[in-house]
């Protein structure tokens, strides 16, 4: 498995491969950059098909956080950790605090949260070990509700350039996934009057959103070709890609998932297509955002924390406009701005 010369290889500052037999544990911790501070990013548990599929992962997910972060106005870096394995299955102390260790071991290079199968007692668990981890209980939480409510503002802004207006009364929004970014979002855009279609492999999901929001559930390829305002990705990555392109009725591509695109030209043909794609990780920062005011020095304060995830409507509205601009589609636009900010950071 080649590692400095594979694809998705980005001059990675470092990639740590951690493994300890009494724990069953099996972990990649990726340090992207930490021109801009400490990488910071989640840490992820997942059953992958194979090492290589887990390192893609962790190489790609680490290089989103070092643009998250840059986009957000964050002092972090971007990095990011996965764990291999069955979260049904292998979760354990042991494990957990291994990985601790081994997050300790970088001396705070990297600075570990939830993501993915990850719960606030799992970090914890981490806690025992290292110092270097946020999203605790107590302290900021469960990110889920701040990049909910990032990705509604974002949404908003979305309206705002595509439609001229960023009331959503009326429109009709279908989310894909309703876990804890996607159920929460649920909620705001309810409130607002929005007209939701659900989709989620847990019916439980399903059902209360159908009870609790009236939206309408349809089946889980059905999601995508639905007549719509708004399509919002709020589960896997890579659902925008050369099978769903041509099915989406949309006007505006706008979710919490992470990496969206499944290859980034797949952005410039929703450009050609007249769909406005709110770069994920610009949209999914609140989580991030939340996260982050644990680790500066001031310590967390929600109310500072809520002020800058509700900003990210502007980031949105700067980065679209500047796309209109140049005729560039806006992942790629996103990506230069937050190339930007990491070159005035290296100054
Ligand atoms: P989650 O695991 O709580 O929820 C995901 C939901 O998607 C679950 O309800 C799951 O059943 C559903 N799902 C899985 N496969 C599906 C499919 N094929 N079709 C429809 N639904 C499906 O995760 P989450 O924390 O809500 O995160 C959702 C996405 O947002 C992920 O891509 C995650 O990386 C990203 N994200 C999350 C945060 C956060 O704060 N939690 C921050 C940034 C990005």
């Amino acid at each position: 498995m080649a590692v400095f010369n594979h694809p998705e290889f980005d001059n990675h500052e470092q990639v740590v491969f951690c493994s300890d037999r009494e724990s069953g544990l099996q972990a990649i911790i990726a340090i992207h950059s930490t021109a801009l501070g400490p990488a910071c990013g989640g840490c992820r548990m997942w059953d992958y098909v194979s090492d290589e599929d887990a390192l893609i992962d962790v190489l790609r997910l680490s290089r989103g956080m070092t643009y998250k972060n840059a986009m957000a106005g964050l002092p972090l870096g971007g990095g990011k950790a996965v764990i291999i394995g069955d979260a049904k299955t292998i979760k354990s102390e042991a494990l957990f605090r291994k990985f601790g260790q081994y997050v300790h071991s970088l001396s705070g290079r990297y600075i570990s949260a939830e993501d993915v199968n990850i719960t606030t007692a799992d970090i914890s668990m981490v806690n025992q070990e290292t110092p270097y981890v946020a999203g605790l209980e107590g302290k900021s939480g469960n990110p889920g509700p701040f990049t909910a409510i990032g990705t509604y503002r974002g949404i908003k802004a979305a309206a705002k350039h595509k439609f001229g207006s960023d009331d959503l009364s009326g429109r009709t929004v279908a989310v894909q996934g309703l876990g804890s970014v996607g159920f929460y979002l649920c909620e705001h855009l309810h409130k607002e009057g929005v007209k939701l279609i659900v989709s989620d492999i847990n019916p439980v999901a399903v059902d209360r959103a159908v009870s609790q929001f009236g939206a309408t559930a349809v089946g889980l390829n059905d999601i995508y070709a639905v007549e719509c305002d708004v399509y919002a990705p709020c589960a896997l990555g890579a659902t925008i890609n050369d099978d769903t392109l041509p099915q989406f009725k949309c006007a505006i591509i706008a979710g919490c998932a992470n990496n969206q695109l499944k290859e980034a030209r797949h952005g410039e043909l929703l450009r050609q297509k007249g769909i406005l794609y709110a770069p994920d990780y610009v949209i999914n920062a609140g989580g991030i955002i939340n996260v982050s005011m644990e680790i500066r020095p001031e310590g967390y304060d929600e109310a500072q924390s809520t002020k800058q995830v509700l900003a990210i409507y502007d980031t949105l509205l700067t980065v679209f406009a500047r796309a209109a601009e140049t005729g560039q589609p806006t992942n790629v636009v996103a990506d230069l701005m937050a190339q930007e900010i990491i070159a005035r950071g290296k100054k």
